[in-house]
């Protein structure tokens, strides 16, 4: 049966981290084996392991060696997303992550959500004809339903971009669109995981909230621990119940 025929089972499911911090407990959890590289050059690793009738990929865009931190941000993600799905073509990849949310959507710390809606890129200023669009970049999510009900989970649009903080501009941008969380990675991978077919489900935990006063760096460093288990909490639950052996038409449900 082909790999996206509604019956066939998720047997290879990859997990794509910018931060090691936020997809570490989700591996120790699991019990993955420990780091190897994924594509010769890049700092990229991945830990692998078997959960029930699946196996489990969990990607990091690995440290930067000239300057010591994750390589966060839409290049690295989009580079790392396009070696692994080179290397694996899961029948199902996630990126989970934090992200800035909104006050007036409702949000608070720990919050998460899955992307519905569109996938958007904020900081991409190109207004040539046509141009414009491409850099706002506009890609639809895909919709789990039965991933939604199952964890509870709300939705909403997804906008990444290259800054953790945010511009008049951009705030007036998440308005407009109803963002619900602003990342550095998810419309990189959408990108990628779009042009090569491969079904994306992105899931972020808000760390900070932009609409709020205090600085995103001084909330998103208090609050990644928190967050995180919270993140890992929804993530464990979902690998476990694709480790029962899921096909495609159960998480559209
Ligand atoms: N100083 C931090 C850097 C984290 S940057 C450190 O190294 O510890 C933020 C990361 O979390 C990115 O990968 C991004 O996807 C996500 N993120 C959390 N809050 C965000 C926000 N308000 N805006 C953009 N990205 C955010």
């Amino acid at each position: 049966m082909p790999e996206h025929e509604p019956e066939a089972r998720i047997k290879q499911i990859a997990i794509v981290y910018a931060m090691e911090a936020e997809g570490t407990p989700l591996a120790e959890r699991l019990t993955l084996n420990d780091a190897v590289e994924l594509h010769q050059g890049l700092p990229a690793r991945v830990r692998g392991g078997r959960v029930g009738e699946t196996e489990v990929f969990l990607v990091f865009n690995g440290r930067d060696p000239v300057h010591g931190v994750d390589r966060i941000g839409l290049e690295h993600a989009a580079v790392t997303t396009w070696a692994l799905l080179e290397k694996i073509k899961p029948q199902f990849l996630v990126n989970a992550g934090t992200c800035g949310g909104f006050l007036s959507r409702g949000a608070s710390i720990g919050t998460t959500y899955l992307a519905g809606g569109d996938y958007l890129i904020h900081d991409h200023r190109i207004p040539l004809p046509g141009f414009d669009a491409l850099g706002v970049s506009r890609i639809p999510a895909g919709r789990y339903p039965a991933i939604e009900e199952r964890l509870g989970l709300s939705t909403g649009p997804v906008s990444s971009g290259s800054s953790l903080d945010a511009t008049e501009g951009e705030r007036r941008f998440f308005e407009k669109e109803g963002v619900v969380a602003k990342d550095m990675e998810a419309a990189a991978i959408a990108r990628v995981a779009d042009d090569l077919q491969i079904p994306l489900l992105t899931m972020k935990a808000v760390t900070d909230l932009v609409d709020h006063p205090e600085p995103a760096q001084d909330a998103f460093l208090r609050n990644l621990r928190s967050t995180t288990s919270q993140l890992t909490d929804h993530m464990e639950r979902l690998v476990r119940w694709i480790g029962e052996g899921v096909t495609h038409a159960d998480l559209s449900g």
